[in-house]
């Protein structure tokens, strides 16, 4: 595969007229200029801040396989998560696993084993397609069930009252949604895509009723452009109608509402590969069948355990998106009483992952029962509101986001009236995901690096960055010394270089939280802190006021 370094360079992007425009390097945005550049379609995606800095890396991780929407009744959506899960796990295996999850089963009724496993089964038919073209270690096994004996010793002290056993379904998991977003991006670029992260569209670029593109200013020089394009594509997440709304006067009907979803990382609280679903006081109001309160789910995730998702509706900016101690320990509170053994406190959280996502309507939500957004808004602004060229396109669940940039890109490229190849994103691997075996690449690897890097190493670099590692290692022929990690953490000095050098990190905020594990859900070592801005001040030309600032975003994160 193509290893097309991302550079940035705006003077360059304001010199072309592209097919499509993406406003936004979220998962979203990043799918849609995969999908749009795998289609033949000219390309340039725009992020006002660091590609998937916000709610697309800050998310429970899980691909969703669809089963819970059963229970709604909404076969479309089993199908769509289904066939995504597949995709995922097809196209990137370094990023994408299968996460097995049990969910306790009690007596006769609707927690029982009879009727979970009438539902599973009904799921299994459902998607019977669903291991084609995957790796053996990427395929999701049939439903099945644990006994009480088994469950208790996955999940010792779990409530053991009325508890028959456990009902297993497998969803999947990524190992690391900014990588995840990264790799689209890449993939984009090495098909020919533009991209330039700190770069904010401010406002579109009109020809009467027409959007022909978008006036972007480069966050850090404050140097204006006006990109040009037939198409947009406004991928900004929550905050999408309000670009709308501030530079076309226009407004979304029915008007979104998100959801401040929520949740938290602790350390790895138990040794198996389960999940567990335990039933929250608060109940999914779209639900057509009554299993008590929703789930709310305790995950392994590498050497942590990921708990949640609390949800809550959130009509401020974005930026304003907050949470106190109180909050949390209310939600630690809900845990504890659904599972007392894991005795868990504010002091055990590592870290918060918030964001906001788009929420069912807010006239529905009731005290204790709340309503879920369902489908991702597709807006055609010259169906709702005479403006053509403009697309906006809101999503649900990361796990859908390819789905749906082939839905937008079709639409697009109906509207440019234009003759492309069909792309095949299901199936064709992004980058770094061209694995036959993720294992056998595994153990390769280690073969390979035991004598130079340690196997703590080796194995996220090869989840991180897939059949590309050894790009990664280029810079180490000419100094060895960059083979060695960062204090204590597992993360290689030559990771900071290849995100500087090939993955457009351009500050210290970015090669920390999102292109390497530093930070990956604890807070990373000072001195380790310390050698990575030297190694980033000596490639980008930072002096000591400059580090300093970069310092001090770091530490305003990890607040
Ligand atoms: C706690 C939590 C748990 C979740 N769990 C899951 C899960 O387990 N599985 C799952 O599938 N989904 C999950 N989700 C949902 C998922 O995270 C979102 O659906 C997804 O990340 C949304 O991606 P996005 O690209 O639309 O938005 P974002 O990630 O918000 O991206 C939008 C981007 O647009 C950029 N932007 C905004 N304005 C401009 C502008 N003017 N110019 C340029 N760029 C701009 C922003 O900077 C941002 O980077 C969860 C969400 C949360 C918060």
């Amino acid at each position: 595969m193509k290893s097309i370094p991302l550079k940035r360079n705006l003077t360059e992007i304001a010199a072309h007229t592209y097919d499509l425009l993406v406003i936004g390097g979220g998962i979203f945005g990043a799918c849609a200029a995969w999908e749009a550049a795998a289609s033949g379609l000219s390309v340039a995606l725009l992020e006002k801040q660091d590609f998937s800095h916000s709610t697309s890396a800050n998310h429970f991780k899980m691909v969703h396989g669809g089963i819970r929407y059963l229970q709604h009744g909404d076969i479309f959506r089993v199908h769509e998560s289904s066939h995504e899960r597949s995709a995922l796990l097809r196209i990137c295996p370094h990023l994408v696993h299968p996460l097995p999850i049990v969910i306790p089963t009690y007596g006769y009724g609707a927690k029982g084993k009879a009727f979970l496993g009438a539902g599973m089964t009904v799921y299994d038919l459902l998607t019977f397609q669903r291991n084609t073209g995957l790796q053996s270690s990427r395929r999701i096994p049939q439903s099945r069930f644990l006994s009480r004996g088994e469950l208790l010793r996955h999940f010792p002290g779990f409530n053991s009252t009325g508890l028959t056993g456990g009902a297993v379904f497998c969803d999947g998991q990524m190992y690391n949604p900014p990588r995840l977003a990264l790799a689209f991006i890449r993939s984009a670029v090495n098909r020919g895509a533009h991209v330039a992260n700190y770069s904010e569209v401010t406002d579109f670029v009109m020809s009467g009723n027409e959007v022909v593109g978008a006036k972007v200013k480069d966050v850090f020089s404050e140097d204006t452009f006006e990109i040009r394009a037939r198409m947009t594509l406004n991928t900004a997440g929550p905050w999408a109608h309000r670009l709308l709304e501030s530079t076309l006067g226009i407004a979304l009907n029915p008007h979104p509402t998100f959801s401040r979803d929520l949740a938290f990382v602790v350390k790895r609280r138990f040794d198996g590969p389960y999940g567990l679903a335990l039933s929250s006081g608060t109940k999914d109001a779209d639900s057509i069948v009554d299993r008590g309160g929703r789930h709310l789910f305790v995950v392994p995730w590498r050497d942590y355990t990921l708990v949640g998702v609390w949800h809550k509706v959130f009509n401020k900016p974005p930026d304003a998106l907050a949470i106190d101690n109180e909050e949390l320990e209310a939600y630690t509170t809900e845990v504890n009483q659904a599972y007392p053994d894991l005795d868990l406190s504010v002091d055990d959280i590592l870290t918060v992952n918030m964001g906001l996502t788009l929420f069912g309507d807010e006239q529905d939500q009731k005290a204790g029962e709340l309503s879920f957004g369902k489908r991702t808004q597709i807006i055609d602004h010259q169906k709702e509101h005479n403006i053509s060229g403009l697309i906006t396109s809101i999503g649900v669940r990361a796990t859908t986001a390819r789905g749906v940039a082939e839905k937008v890109t079709r639409i697009i490229i109906k509207l440019l009236v234009r003759k492309v190849r069909r792309s095949d994103t299901h199936k064709q691997a992004i980058f770094g995901g061209d694995i036959p075996d993720i294992e056998r690449l595994q153990n390769q690897a280690i073969r390979i690096l035991c004598n130079d890097l340690h196997r703590d190493s080796i194995v996220p670099l090869i989840r991180n960055h897939g059949s590309n590692y050894l790009k990664v290692l280029d810079c180490v022929r000419d100094n060895p010394e960059l083979k060695k990690t960062f204090m204590k953490s597992t993360v290689i000095k030559a990771e900071a270089i290849h995100a500087i050098q090939e993955e457009m990190a351009l500050k210290l905020t970015d090669i920390v939280f999102r292109r390497t594990d530093l930070a990956v859900a604890s807070r990373p070592d000072p001195t380790a802190l310390r050698d990575c801005v030297e190694i980033a001040a000596a490639e980008l030309n930072w002096d000591d006021r400059r580090i300093k600032i970069e310092l001090n975003e770091v530490h305003e994160v990890l607040k």
